[in-house]
């Protein structure tokens, strides 16, 4: 028996959200009392898979296949369920994004599998298992019980932290098998933003809405990021009108985030928006309408201007940076 992470790596670097998987796979692990064991797939050096060791996986499994070069979701559902089969996994852990949600539901029926999807907390109960899930857009919670033998988790993102419970960890390398069906995606070409913060991973996000007024104002948004080292994101119709890329998209439609602090500058705080942004840690919020309901969302408002507002941050922001 075991709880198995599965884990997800850029360019052969652990996602921040693989060691928070570990940390909250490892915590259902010692309720169960049984171990961790982890699963990454695609190239990643010992060293860095040596680090899953760290939040408390004992065993590392690791999958290398060219023909697995980006998320072909067959060949990742086969090679999930054979580990799971060879592991013995009684509870599987996934993010809950895109990867999480395109692999874990297909896991799910191939293994006949209880899903409970967009977790935020242990289970509350292991007999029977018993577990907190987010519903209506966040606006709400329901408590799932799973009564499957095997059990597939996605967890929200930033829910539960990352803890270190430092485990001598083996590696395995494993050559599952993978049939022609299981590969009827080919990924031709991966192209990818490089250079930036990774929005997912940030600890800060500075973030623009249709108040923004257009893409020619988002200097001041670049600026206070930069002078924060956080990441931009923005509202969905920015990304739809094409002032930014949809790569900074967040809300219901959108990443989802979870950081320590959120700035939303000229976003109003519609309920899909919130979806995406609401376990921040803490949002500031720049927006000339009182009313705004990302008012009722924010630990901090500021009414006014962001346009007039977001300079006056900036400067602050660097007399503080001076004076420390
Ligand atoms: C199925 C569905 C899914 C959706 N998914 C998403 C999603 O994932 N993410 C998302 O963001 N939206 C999503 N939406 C859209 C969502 O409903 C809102 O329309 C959107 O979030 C509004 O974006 P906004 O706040 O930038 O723009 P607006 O609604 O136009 O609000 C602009 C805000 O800026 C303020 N403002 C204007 N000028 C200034 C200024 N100079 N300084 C300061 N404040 C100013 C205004 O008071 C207003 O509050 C979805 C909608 C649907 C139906």
């Amino acid at each position: 028996m075991s709880v198995l992470v599965f884990t997800e790596n850029w360019d052969g670097k652990f996602k921040k959200l693989s060691f928070e998987l570990v940390s909250y796979a490892n915590e259902i692990a010692k309720k169960l009392n049984t171990s961790t064991t982890a699963l990454s797939i695609g190239k990643v050096e010992d060293d860095e898979l040596k680090k899953l060791g760290t939040y408390g996986a004992v065993k590392i499994i690791s999958v290398e296949n060219d023909k697995l070069k980006g998320l072909v979701n067959q060949a990742y559902t086969s090679i999930i369920s054979q580990v799971v089969a060879k592991e013995n996994a009684t509870v599987v852990v996934f993010a809950n994004n895109y990867m999480g949600k395109a692999v874990a539901p297909r896991l799910s029926v191939k293994l006949k599998a209880g899903l409970a999807s967009g977790v935020s907390a242990l289970p509350s109960s292991l007999e029977p298992f018993t577990i907190k899930k987010k519903v209506y857009s966040s606006k709400a919670f329901a408590n799932i019980v799973v009564k499957t033998p095997v059990k597939i988790l996605t967890l929200f993102q930033n829910a539960f932290g990352i803890t270190e419970s430092p485990a001598n960890a083996t590696i395995e390398k494993f050559s599952p098998e993978l049939k022609d069906s299981d590969l009827k995606t080919e990924i031709l070409e991966v192209s990818k933003h490089t250079g930036k913060l990774l929005l997912t991973d940030a600890e800060i996000v500075v973030s623009g809405g249709r108040g923004m007024r257009g893409p020619e104002n988002w200097g001041p948004i670049e600026e206070l990021a930069s002078l924060l080292g956080a990441a931009t994101a923005c509202s969905r119709p920015v990304s739809d009108e094409g002032w930014r890329t949809h790569e900074e998209h967040t809300g219901q439609t959108g990443k989802i985030i979870a950081p320590n602090l959120y700035i939303a500058c000229g976003i109003s705080g519609a309920i899909q928006h919130l979806a995406g942004v609401s376990s921040s840690k803490c949002i500031v919020a720049i927006n000339k309408d009182p009313d705004a309901p990302i008012f009722e969302a924010a630990d901090y408002g500021i009414i006014g201007d962001a346009l007039k507002v977001l300079p006056e941050l900036i400067i602050a922001v660097k007399e503080l940076k001076a004076s420390a």
